[in-house]
């Protein structure tokens, strides 16, 4: 679905990304997890075409897309603070991407009522998005993102904004439509509880480098560094 050779960004003097390479297969749940600064986010934009590598490549479905707009790639996007439009109501915040697509009417509103059922919300489509709370939001954001099935969507701290409860409540909302839809997920955490529960495989990142690539059974059990062994430890 996703390949990713030799990223490198710098920004002045910085290395936020170095020599980062990276696979997602079909279906899969990747996880990128490390401290904050560690290039996890810098690594996602790279991915979503919101800001461009110095150097390195990107393919999406077997097609480089280093230097394609963010618009031509074949994903979708649930940041923490991509807020959702306030001015528009929650159906045309989710058929929005359609319509940049030039989806006709009846199969918008078909795909649209689809995944408010999916994201458990079937009756909101004429609120505004000030009018839910911000767990429902979140829930239209990722309805936002999965309602032209794309085939890899990124999350940045989707969940960050949100209290325990609800948070390991979505935590399984996401997991469960990412099985159902068969949709390869990139996801981004802090949290390394999050990373053990959720994902296939956990990427380790460290200023900017990938530090260990492998299962959450493999990082938790076989930490390759004293600073994964720290990490991950810490979730204890
Ligand atoms: P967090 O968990 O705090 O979001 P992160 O792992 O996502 O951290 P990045 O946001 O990718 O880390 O940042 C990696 C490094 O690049 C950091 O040192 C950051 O300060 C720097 N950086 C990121 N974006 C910019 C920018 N637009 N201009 C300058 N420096 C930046």
């Amino acid at each position: 679905k996703l390949q990713v050779r030799q990223l490198r960004k710098t920004f002045g003097d910085l290395v936020a990304l170095e020599g980062a390479d990276l696979d997602l297969a079909d279906g899969e749940f990747l996880t990128l997890l490390g401290p904050s600064g560690s290039g996890k986010t810098t690594l996602l934009l790279a991915i979503a075409g919101l800001n461009e590598p110095d150097s390195g490549e990107i393919h999406i479905d077997g097609r480089l897309a280093t230097f394609l707009p963010s618009y031509k790639r074949d994903i979708g996007m649930v940041f923490q603070n991509y807020a959702l439009f306030p001015h528009m109501t929650i159906f045309d915040n989710i058929a929005f991407a359609l319509k940049m697509r030039k989806w006709p009417k009846d199969k918008t509103t078909e795909a649209v009522e689809r995944v408010l059922e999916i994201v458990q919300l079937p009756h909101v489509a004429t609120r505004y998005p000030r009018q839910l709370s911000g767990g429902q939001q979140q829930r239209i954001a990722l309805a936002r993102a999965m309602v032209y099935e794309p085939s890899v969507i990124l999350m940045d701290e989707p969940l960050g904004a949100l209290d325990k409860k609800l948070r390991e409540q979505l935590q399984l909302e996401i997991k469960r439509l990412h099985k159902e839809l068969n949709i390869a997920v990139l996801y981004v955490t802090h949290d390394q509880e999050e990373a053990l529960v959720m994902s296939d495989r956990i990427c380790l990142m460290r200023e900017g480098r990938i530090e260990q690539l492998g299962t959450p059974t493999e990082l938790y059990f076989r930490p390759r560094t004293l600073f994964a062994a720290d990490f991950l430890g810490e979730a204890n």
